[in-house]
C-alpha cells in the first residue's frame, strides 16, 4: 500500500489527457504575446479563459511601477506582514483601497485565496453560523474549514432559502455571517444582492460579498456588485483579489467596520505567510489608479465584448449561463471524454478556454468557460465564436 494509491483515479485521467498530447489542467503558455494572445503548443492562440477583465497585465504604467519597485526595493519582502514584511507600499495600498470603497478599514493579503482563508477562519467564532451560497468558491469553503464556525449552505442565489435557514437559527441569526459572490466564476451569474440584503436586515446578520470577479467589472466606478446594487451601507465586508481586473496577484478585505483592524492580528493566514513583493504592490497601486481614472472606458469595451460573445454563441444555439457577463460558459453534457475532445479541438483552432469538469461545476455538467477582456478586439471575439461554430455538431452530440 503506497501513500500515492489514493491518487490512482486522478493519475489515469491524466494519462488519458496525455494521449491527446496536452493536459487541459496544465496548459503551458510557452510565450506570452499580449494580454489576449500567447503561444500554446507552438501555435499563436487567443486567450479566452483568463480573468484579465480590464486587460491591465501589459499596461505600461503598471509595468513601470513594478520595475521601479523591483529595482528600488528588491525582489521580495522575505517575511510576513507582522514580522518584517509590512512595507510603506502595503500601507499605502490599504489606504487607497479603503478610500476607493469609502470604508474605514482595509487589509491586504498575499492572495485572494488567503484573504478568504483569513477572514472566514477568524471572524466567525466557535459555532457562529456562516451561511454560504452553495456555489461558493473553494477559498470560501476552505476558510470555513480552517475556522470554528458552523457552515450552513443555502441554495444558489435563493434569498428565500437563505431566509428559511436564518429563521431556524432563532437568536443565533443575529451573529450569522452570510457569504455571497458578486459574479459567480463558473456561470457568470450575479447574486440577487438587494434581496439578500433585505434578508440580512430582517435578521440583523452580517454580510460578506466576494467581488473577485466583479471588481472593475460592475458598478459606475467599478466597485463591484455592491455599488451596482446600491447597497454599500448594508454590506459589512468586501473581499477581492488583485489577480483579475488588477492584473497582478494578491487579495484584500475592506469593511465599513473600523474594528476589522482588530481581526488583522488574529488571522493565521495573514500572520504566517510572506507578504506580497514590492513589485506586485506597486503595480497593483497603479492598476487601482487606472481603474479609478479610466475604468469606465475599459468597462465599456469589456461589456461590448461580453455582449458580442454571448449573443454570438446564443445565436448558434449553445446552452449558456443565465445572463450576459464577461464570463460566458458553454454548458456541455456529463461526458468528460467528449468535453475534453471539444476543448482540444478549440485549442487546435487557436482558442484557449477553460475546461471545467464536475465536481468543480455547479450542475454536474462539463463547462467550457470563456472569459473576456477589455483588451480583446471585436475580431478576436468573432474568431472565438467561429471556432465554436465549427464544433456545433460535436457540442450538440455531447
Ligand atoms: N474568490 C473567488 C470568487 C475566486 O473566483 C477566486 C479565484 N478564482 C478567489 C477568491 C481567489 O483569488 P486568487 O486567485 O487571487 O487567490
Amino acid at each position: 500500500m503506497s501513500i500515492f494509491d489514493k491518487f490512482g483515479a486522478i493519475a489515469s485521467l491524466r494519462d488519458d489527457f496525455m494521449e491527446l498530447g496536452v493536459n487541459p489542467f496544465n496548459v503551458v503558455i510557452e510565450e506570452v504575446l499580449s494580454a489576449t494572445e500567447a503561444v500554446v503548443n507552438g501555435r499563436r492562440t487567443i486567450l479566452a479563459g483568463t480573468n484579465n477583465y480590464l486587460g491591465l497585465t501589459f499596461d505600461e504604467r503598471c509595468i513601470a511601477a513594478g520595475k521601479a519597485a523591483l529595482e528600488g526595493q528588491g525582489t521580495g519582502t522575505t517575511g510576513s506582514r507582522m514580522a518584517n514584511g509590512t512595507y510603506a507600499g502595503h500601507l499605502a495600498l490599504e489606504e487607497e483601497l479603503a478610500e476607493f470603497f469609502g470604508c474605514p478599514a482595509a487589509i491586504v493579503f498575499s492572495t485572494g485565496y488567503i484573504a478568504n482563508l483569513g477572514i472566514l477562519s477568524t471572524l466567525p467564532g466557535p459555532r457562529d453560523p456562516i451561511l454560504l451560497d452553495a456555489d461558493s468558491h473553494a477559498s470560501i469553503y476552505d476558510g470555513c474549514r480552517l475556522g470554528t464556525g458552523e457552515v450552513i449552505r443555502f441554495r444558489h442565489n435563493d434569498a428565500a432559502d437563505l431566509d428559511r435557514r436564518l429563521a431556524r437559527l432563532g437568536e443565533r441569526a443575529a451573529s450569522a455571517l452570510i457569504v455571497v459572490e458578486g459574479i459567480y466564476s463558473m456561470l457568470g451569474d450575479q447574486a440577487p444582492l438587494q434581496e439578500i440584503v433585505a434578508v440580512k436586515k430582517k435578521y440583523g446578520a452580517y454580510l460578506l460579498v466576494d467581488e473577485a470577479h466583479s471588481l472593475g467589472v460592475l458598478g459606475e466606478h467599478g466597485r463591484g456588485l455592491v455599488e451596482q446594487a446600491g447597497v454599500a451601507d448594508e454590506v459589512d465586508f468586501i473581499v477581492g483579489t488583485f489577480s483579475k481586473s488588477l492584473g497582478a496577484i494578491g487579495g484584500f478585505c475592506v469593511s465599513r467596520w473600523a474594528e476589522l483592524e482588530h481581526v488583522r492580528y488574529a488571522m493565521r493566514p495573514y500572520i504566517f505567510t510572506a507578504s506580497s513583493s514590492p513589485a506586485i504592490i506597486e503595480s497593483t497601486r497603479v492598476a487601482l489608479a487606472v481603474l479609478k481614472d479610466q475604468g469606465g472606458e475599459l468597462r465599456a469595451r469589456l461589456w461590448d465584448n461580453a455582449h458580442r460573445l454571448y449573443l454570438g454563441l446564443q445565436r448558434l444555439g449553445f446552452s449558456l449561463g443565465p445572463e450576459t457577463s464577461p464570463v460566458v460558459a458553454v454548458s456541455l453534457g456529463r461526458s468528460k471524454e467528449a468535453a475534453l475532445g471539444i476543448w482540444h479541438e478549440l485549442l487546435a483552432r487557436g482558442v484557449y478556454v477553460n475546461l471545467v469538469m464536475p465536481p468543480a461545476t455547479p450542475n454536474s455538467n462539463c463547462l467550457l468557460r470563456c472569459s473576456l477582456s477589455a483588451a480583446h478586439t471585436p475580431e478576436q471575439v468573432d474568431a472565438i465564436v467561429e471556432a465554436f461554430a465549427a464544433l456545433q455538431t460535436q457540442v450538440a452530440a455531447c
